[in-house]
């Protein structure tokens, strides 16, 4: 799959554009007809029709090479950061794109205050998180219920209905694991029976393939026993019948195997 062709900070020209999907060429594959496309968009292609999305000619995997220069040039245009509606300003060259992604001060992060459900930018979020977010901690109460007060709710925090909140999260909670453990069990149990299953065909396969080779071998050594027999008759009369014809040497032309055999 190409990339968006509304990243770049220039115009990329159809030249550098997939056909299949109109996005500028990612990792660049060109055809022994000379066409070019993305080598995740052409390689499917191939293997499921067969032939060039153009129709001019039949291909198979071994007619697609990598285009390293054209690569190249792709990863050296500049592209917007991708969270420049986060506020990033930063134009990047494309090969530089992960790199500044993984460490742009606009990235998008969670608060990791628990229950806060902010999702901050980098540059913002240490202020939050130890600053004005509502779900941070300030200490224990003073009343001794126990519990620990939220920057948000500390002011307005009262003893009772707080506990009885706490206790329907906590008991939310555990309905929720319990939740999660029967599908896990249920899971599981279908897991075991199916590896039970599996167990067992190939023990039956086993089974079949060595009553097969049981009998191929019974066969085999019987066809021997019987070819032995054949053979000793055989030479004995080969042997008999040149000494009678000729009346000097013992020759065998009945089997190659004979010791006999030729002389
Ligand atoms: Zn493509
Ligand atoms: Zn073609
Ligand atoms: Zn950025
Ligand atoms: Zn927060
Ligand atoms: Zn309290």
């Amino acid at each position: 799959m190409g990339f968006d062709v509304d990243n770049f900070v220039t115009t990329v020209g159809v030249d550098l554009r997939c056909e299949l999907c109109r996005g500028v060429l990612d990792n660049p594959i060109r055809t022994t007809c000379s066409h070019i496309f993305c080598s995740g968009c052409i390689l499917p292609w191939v293997v499921r029709t067969g032939k060039c999305p153009r129709g001019c000619q039949r291909l198979t995997p071994g007619d697609l090479g990598n285009d390293l220069q054209l690569r190249d040039c792709i990863l050296n245009l500049s592209v917007h950061c991708e969270f420049r509606d986060r506020g990033c300003r930063r134009l990047v060259r494309l090969r530089e794109i992960g790199t500044h992604r993984a460490e742009c001060d606009h990235r998008p992060l969670p608060c990791t205050n628990e229950d806060c459900k902010l999702v901050l930018s980098f540059r913002d979020l240490e202020k939050h998180v130890t600053g004005d977010c509502p779900y941070k901690e300030v200490g224990v109460c003073p009343r001794g219920c126990g519990l620990v007060l939220r920057q948000g709710s500390a002011g307005t925090h009262d003893c009772v209905p707080a506990l009885r909140a706490y206790i329907a999260g906590q008991e939310n909670k555990i309905n929720t694991m319990e939740t999660e453990l029967q599908r896990a069990r249920h899971s599981a149990t279908a897991r075991e029976q199916e590896l039970t299953n599996q167990i067992h065909a190939l023990r039956r396969e086993n089974q079949s393939q060595a009553l097969d080779h049981r009998r191929k071998l019974d066969d085999l050594s019987d066809r021997i026993q019987k070819r032995d027999i054949k053979h000793k008759n055989a030479a004995t009369v080969g042997f008999t019948s040149f000494v009678y014809i000729h009346g000097i040497k013992p020759r065998c032309l009945i089997i190659s195997t004979c010791p006999f055999f030729g002389f």
